[in-house]
């Protein structure tokens, strides 16, 4: 079953009197385990559909399945429950909280599950704190660390809540070329082991070429689906009517 379903989802803005089309009717369904990257240049609704997919955002029209559950008609804090269990984000501008320490970032969004104690807490942080190579560095706050840093500090945040996909919107955009790959690396490399799904969008070609799956967005239009084989990317190309159901 797919983690995440879009059906024939469309927004709309209004920017003072002009309506703004960020996605029409984009239809997929993404498997779990993917390391799927949302391509398209600046403008072309790769933020939009991020943000819908997470439900930090409402579609103007058409149904969102996070785990095979429509997320429409839920109340704000149904949703937000759903998110903070299911989906970790990590943002172009790391997010980081800055009075607090790598480890108190990181233990932040576990503070709202009642369940875990505060060992348990203290475990979890640890444990990705270390995966995500920043064991030493657990007492410094954002401004004592790289770019880098930060960025491993918001994919351990996102992955301490057992997230079962992670959402990066442009993660690599605020970093050197070389930095900007040792993320991705990481993102891949946790993904492969533990099986996160994690979708994340960019407009750099590199950046896109790490991924196994592809989306290719243009003025809000899905445009081109992409699988990573062996000899390279094989695209099904051009636009699909809303009627087929593209799996990638
Ligand atoms: P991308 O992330 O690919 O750069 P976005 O999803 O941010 O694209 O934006 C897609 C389109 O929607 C753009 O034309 C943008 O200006 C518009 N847009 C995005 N968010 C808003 C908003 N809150 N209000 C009005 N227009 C918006
Ligand atoms: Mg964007």
């Amino acid at each position: 079953m797919a983690i995440v379903r879009i059906d024939n989802v469309s927004k709309r803005y209004m920017l003072g009197e002009q309506e703004v089309h960020a996605l029409r009717e984009v239809t997929l369904a993404i498997e779990p385990g993917v390391f799927l990257a949302v391509a398209g240049p600046s403008g072309s609704g790769k933020s939009t559909l991020l943000n819908i997919i997470g439900c930090i955002d409402t579609p103007s029209a058409g149904a969102v399945l996070i785990d095979g559950r429509d997320v429409s008609g839920r109340t704000p804090d149904e949703l937000a429950d759903l998110r903070a269990r299911t989906i970790g984000f990590i943002f172009q501008t790391f997010n980081l909280l800055p009075v607090l320490s790598a480890e108190e970032n990181v233990e932040f969004p576990l503070l709202q599950f009642r369940e875990l104690s505060r060992a348990e807490r203290a475990e979890r942080v640890r444990h990705y704190l270390d995966m995500v190579g920043l064991a030493r560095f657990a007492g410094h706050r954002p401004n004592q660390l790289s770019g880098g840093q930060r960025q491993r500090v918001a994919i351990a945040r996102a992955l301490a809540t057992h997230s079962k996909v992670v959402l990066a919107d442009e993660p690599t955009a605020n970093l050197d070329r070389h930095t900007g790959e040792g993320i991705l690396r990481l993102m891949k490399d946790i993904n492969q082991k533990a099986g996160t799904t994690f979708i994340f969008s960019t407009h750099d070609k590199r950046v896109m070429n790490m991924a196994d799956r592809l989306v290719r967005i243009d003025d809000g239009r899905l445009v081109a689906l992409g699988v990573r084989t062996d000899g390279g990317w094989v695209m099904v190309n051009e636009r699909r009517s809303s009627d087929e159901d593209p799996e990638i």
